[in-house]
């Protein structure tokens, strides 16, 4: 079974390899060596001052960044589930909660968080996806935080970029925190999460602790020695290790630019057999299309040519299917989803199969230069 749903991605074969090896103890020089070469890469792909690794999936982060940075008012962007999820956490701790709410297929807009910020002075922390997952949506995040701090300075930008780190080059000029997540573009297994922090949020979390578990200013004392507060999740870390060492190898920007054509082929392939695209922004992580027979085209995928890809959720159930775009992915496992697909329209008697789909395919990914 080929997996390509938009997480958990596919955990390459060294990867597996590297997590292999019998359990080694979390209080040792052997895995504080280990930690810190994973922060250093970590750092390198962030572009922040610290990153630090958390034994939970992505929400678990998201609380966290909830609990740590926000203590009074939060502004929330909810486009999707995952925006709806920080506004639920924000609530769930007792914060006041404002949230802009989308389609989940539209980004959300400057002037909305402008005026918004504008009219509540007391919000201490924004929260947003920079790719919302449940629609394959790319928020301009970038403008978005240059806005709020142009605002309020004292604000602090919370980015979940749990589909986007590893996926693109992300400009964190005016970003304080920045989530993400083992199962996404690092290709691990679930369980592992990541906060990068900028010089402004770590003197936020260094002037105020809060929690026990999620505690930030804990964790940072700790890993900034090295180690960790709790137990950490040595063997994804491990595998984080190894697979840094892939992305690095491949180089950082030729990464992105694999990934960022990959992509781009994959939606002109996708559009080229008349498929619709879902989102009005899309983003690099995943291709989202919208079709009223997602789940059947989604069945046939899986039983008869055995690629697993995702769905849609709450209102669109039924009505979306989204393809993997993150990590290590070669051409030929894409090309042979769409190809799959372009046979599945042609059985359902919707469009005749005429190898359209690699073809373009192919041409975008192998001959343009984009
Ligand atoms: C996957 C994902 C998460 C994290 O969800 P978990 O299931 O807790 O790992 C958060 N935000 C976005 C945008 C995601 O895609």
């Amino acid at each position: 079974m080929l997996l390509l749903t938009p997480g958990p991605t596919a955990v390459p074969e060294k990867i597996r390899v590297a997590m292999s090896e019998p359990t080694i103890h979390h209080r040792t020089p052997e895995f504080s060596e280990i930690l810190r070469q994973t922060r250093e890469k970590l750092k390198k792909i962030f572009g922040l001052d610290e990153v630090l690794l958390l034994s939970s999936s992505g929400t678990g982060a998201m609380e966290a960044c909830v609990t740590n940075f926000c203590h009074k008012k939060a502004l929330s962007i909810n486009a999707g589930k995952f925006g709806e999820r920080f506004g639920k956490i924000v609530q769930a701790f007792g914060s006041e909660l404002v949230e802009l709410k989308y389609e989940w297929n539209t980004p959300a807009k400057v002037t909305d968080v402008e005026n918004t910020l504008q009219q509540n002075s007391d919000i201490d922390a924004l929260f947003i996806q920079i790719c919302e997952s449940a629609g394959g949506l790319r928020h301009p995040v970038e403008e978005i935080a240059k806005k709020a701090k142009e605002i309020n300075p004292n604000i602090v930008v919370v980015a979940d970029g749990i589909t986007a780190v590893g996926v693109e080059k992300i400009d964190v000029s005016y970003i304080d925190v920045l989530i993400s997540g083992s199962q996404k573009a690092f290709m691990l297994p679930p369980g592992l999460s990541m906060v990068g922090l900028s010089r402004f949020a770590i003197e936020k979390i260094e002037s105020k602790s809060f929690g026990y578990y999620f505690n930030l200013a804990t964790e940072l004392k700790k890993q900034r020695q090295n180690t960790t507060a709790w137990t950490a999740t040595t063997t994804l870390i491990i595998g984080l290790n190894a697979m840094l060492d892939e992305i690095l190898d491949i180089g950082l920007d030729n990464f992105y630019e694999i990934t960022k054509k990959r992509g781009k082929a994959t939606l002109e392939a996708l559009k080229s057999i008349g498929f619709e695209i879902y989102p009005k922004t899309p983003a690099i992580a995943m291709n989202t299309v919208y079709n009223k027979k997602a789940d059947e085209i989604r069945k046939v995928l899986k039983d008869k040519y055995k690629v697993n890809i995702a769905g849609g959720q709450d209102h669109l159930k039924g009505n979306l299917f989204r393809i993997n775009n993150m990590g290590i992915i070669k051409p030929y496992e894409t090309i042979w989803v769409l190809n799959a697909l372009e046979l599945i329209l042609d059985e359902m008697g919707e469009r005749e199969f005429d190898g359209m789909a690699g073809k373009i395919f192919s041409e975008v990914y192998f001959k343009n230069d984009i």
